[in-house]
């Protein structure tokens, strides 16, 4: 199931001295401006549960492991380890503009972002890093205004409708168009395997209300909410465009080989990465 979704011609997969990632096809024709991946488990030096690309300093992973991932990353990317920003998750809905002061926080410098699950900017030269075990990678790369964000959409975040509180921070503070802005939702767990409990349903039926037609049940199965779609749904609520956002049909719990998943590993597990970065 997973090898031919994997096998898929959508999915960009490269490897570069043996760290594989993934890139978007929607951003494919921006990449004179844009830098972007999303992580895999593949091509780093950690090992057991860590094995072995995790990007999480706060995994059970030293980090002398944490750093020599970064470099290979940043290595395959073309990009520095300098100009690196990390998010500072907490599945809420707050989201950081980032300045050239910030690059280096989280991962070389001490950092003062705290509690913030999205980052955007729209200067060159930084890279945004967000993490990620099976939640939701949103990626949103204004072509108008030539700006960038990326915001980690867990359930909670989902619920929060955190995809839309970047398009209106967007807005806010460069003047972006939603009709400018091409998205991703990146690989996360899907459907298939995004089991619930009947609060969670309840929290969704009763937070957003349309979220109804995406969430279902067979006889003798739990709730499965598609949280994709959902994030799809709310980007699009938010006036992007259909046409422009791409959605990953990558299941991060049945491709477990490829990608760190929290559920697929019972929460023992590495993170992975989006990262994005103007060029
Ligand atoms: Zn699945």
């Amino acid at each position: 199931m997973c090898t031919d979704t994997i096998k898929d011609d959508k999915n960009l997969f490269f490897q570069k001295n043996g760290v594989k990632l993934l890139k978007f096809r929607i951003f494919e024709q921006y990449n004179d401006k844009l830098v972007h991946c999303f992580t895999t488990r593949i091509g780093g030096v950690s090992t057991g549960e860590c094995e072995s690309l995790n990007l999480g300093f706060k995994r059970r992973d030293s980090r002398e492991n944490v750093i020599e991932n970064y470099k290979r990353v940043c290595s395959a990317l073309d990009i520095n380890i300098e100009d690196i920003v990390l998010s500072d998750q907490v599945h809420d809905k707050k989201i950081k503009t980032v300045y050239e002061s910030d690059r280096g926080k989280g991962i070389l410098k001490n950092s003062d972002i705290i509690g913030v699950d999205g980052l955007i900017t729209n200067k060159k030269n930084i890279a945004l890093v967000t993490f990620y075990a099976d939640c939701v990678p949103v990626y949103i790369f204004d072509t108008g205004k030539t700006a960038i964000g990326l915001a980690h959409s867990g359930w909670k975040g989902t619920l929060k409708e955190i995809a839309r509180e970047m398009v209106e921070k967007m807005h806010a503070e460069y003047g972006s168009r939603p009709s400018d802005m091409k998205a991703v939702i990146g690989p996360s767990i899907g459907k298939c395997c995004f089991e619930v409990g009947d609060e969670v349903v309840d929290a969704f039926l009763t937070g957003i209300p349309w979220s109804k037609s995406f969430i279902s049940k067979n006889d003798g199965e739990k709730w499965k909410i598609d949280l994709k779609a959902v994030v799809k749904k709310t980007l699009m609520n938010s006036g992007v465009l259909e046409e422009n956002i791409e959605v990953s049909n990558i299941c991060t719990k049945c491709c477990k080989s490829i990608f760190f998943s929290y559920r697929g590993d019972e929460g023992k597990t590495g993170s992975l990465a989006a990262i994005m970065q103007l060029k």
